[in-house]
């Protein structure tokens, strides 16, 4: 069943599809054969003996009611000449026109002798009839005729009928048995076919159905190794490789998504730019590598900080940071940005050229307002960068806030 495994889906459906018709097709070609071979046992018992046993009967019959009756009748002059004519002549017509009947009907080669001796009796027995018919029509007194004759006459035709209905009757018997046989080894046949073709293309859905269920599990287990392999590509798509943060790119996505689900809900959005203090002194001093070890640290903090749900951090590049709250108001937000402020210069990074601190510091500009409608989502970017340069200006090392975009206030 290695060439079912190697099929495409498409392939094996059509396969079982031309299995199964071929299976029908087999079952249409034996059912049909089998029927054929019935019909032909039925043709042999219904016209190889029992028309032939009717005719003989009848036969029989014309002789005993037809000829001998009309005879008896004529000689005792219970009926008319006339009558004794049409009767003789119709009787003997029918007779004759039957025996060749039963006659034309297929004969075996060892019934032929008997046939030819019944036909000679049935000849002379016509003959008989023939003879007395003409008495009648010739006016002859009919009532010297031999009942006696007629008698023996009629009784050695009933034998010789006699015997050839006894041996039609056997053969029918013969016949039936035959047909039941046949019938019974036919219905044996059928069945042992039809179980066959069953039976084998059973097996081979089997394999099939089996291969598609293989092919169903690799295309789950590669459709899982896709989604899976998908949902790295995107994390690594809005992560910052060095610092493990989100990128400006995921920033883009989540202040669009962040900002206008604030000014649904009509609740506070807060957005802080941040800035390391004089960092390009920091690299020349101690090199790059140090310097990306410092923003390495300065990430650290902020995601330390800043762990709920409805916060985010990302690296908007640079030595540059951005910071986004949901729900936090004005004081929360100064709060958190007071916090990260200490927070980096508790980390003591040496940062000896700083004109600040001999520690590394950070500056930060806050926007903090209730989101509405009228809000222009780009004023609080603006806004905040204006902060920053503003906590720059003032010294760095702090933060500045504003709630109002027109209005801000310094640390
Ligand atoms: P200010 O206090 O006014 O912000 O001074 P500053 O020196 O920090 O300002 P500036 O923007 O001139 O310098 C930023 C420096 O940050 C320049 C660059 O060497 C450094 N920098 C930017 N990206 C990286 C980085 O990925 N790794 C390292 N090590 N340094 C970076
Ligand atoms: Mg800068
Ligand atoms: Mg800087």
């Amino acid at each position: 069943m290695q060439f079912i495994e190697a099929l495409r889906l498409r392939s094996k459906l059509f396969f079982l599809f031309l299995l199964i018709t071929i299976g029908l097709v087999a079952l249409g070609i034996i059912g049909a054969t089998y029927v054929n071979t019935m019909k032909k046992n039925m043709d042999s018992l219904y016209f190889g003996s029992l028309i032939p046993v009717t005719e003989l009967n009848e036969i029989v019959q014309t002789y005993n009611y037809g000829l001998a009756d009309t005879v008896y009748k004529v000689s005792r002059t219970e009926l008319s000449p006339s009558e004794a004519i049409s009767n003789l002549e119709t009787s003997l017509h029918y007779i004759n026109k039957k025996w060749k009947s039963y006659n034309s009907h297929f004969k075996r080669d060892d019934e032929l002798a008997y046939l030819d001796y019944a036909d000679l009796e049935v000849s002379n027995t016509n003959d008989y009839f023939y003879k007395v018919l003409n008495a009648i029509k010739s006016k002859k007194d009919v009532r010297k005729l031999s009942i006696n004759t007629l008698e023996k006459k009629v009784s050695s035709i009933h034998n010789v009928l006699q015997k050839l209905i006894n041996y039609e009757v056997n053969m029918a018997n013969y016949e039936r048995k035959k047909f039941l046989y046949a019938y019974d080894s036919i219905l044996l046949k059928i069945g042992t076919s039809l179980g066959v073709i069953i039976l084998g293309v059973l097996v081979i859905l089997f394999y099939v159905f089996e291969s598609i269920q293989k092919d169903q599990t690799r295309l789950e287990i590669a459709a899982k190794k896709l989604k899976i392999a998908n949902k790295k590509l995107e994390n690594a798509s809005y992560t910052d490789s060095l610092t493990n943060l989100h990128n400006r790119r995921y920033f883009n996505f989540i202040y669009d998504r962040e900002v206008k689900r604030a000014k649904r809900n009509k609740t506070y959005i807060s957005f802080m730019m941040l800035d390391i203090d004089y960092f390009k002194q920091y690299n020349d001093t101690y090199g790059h590598v140090e310097g990306d070890y410092a923003l390495k640290s300065v990430a650290k903090v902020l995601k330390d900080r800043l762990k709920r749900p409805g916060d985010y951090v990302f690296r908007l590049g640079g030595e540059e940071f951005g910071v986004l709250l949901s729900d936090t108001d004005e004081t929360n937000s100064a709060n958190i940005a007071r916090e990260i402020c200490d927070a980096i210069r508790a980390r003591e990074i040496k940062h000896e050229n700083s004109k600040v601190h001999e520690f590394l510091t950070i500056s930060i500009g806050v926007v903090c307002c209730v989101a509405d409608e009228a809000l222009d989502e780009e004023v609080l970017i603006s806004r905040a960068d204006e902060m920053l340069y503003k906590a720059k200006e003032s010294g760095r090392d702090r933060y500045v806030i504003t709630s109002n975009v027109s209005n801000a206030k310094i640390a």
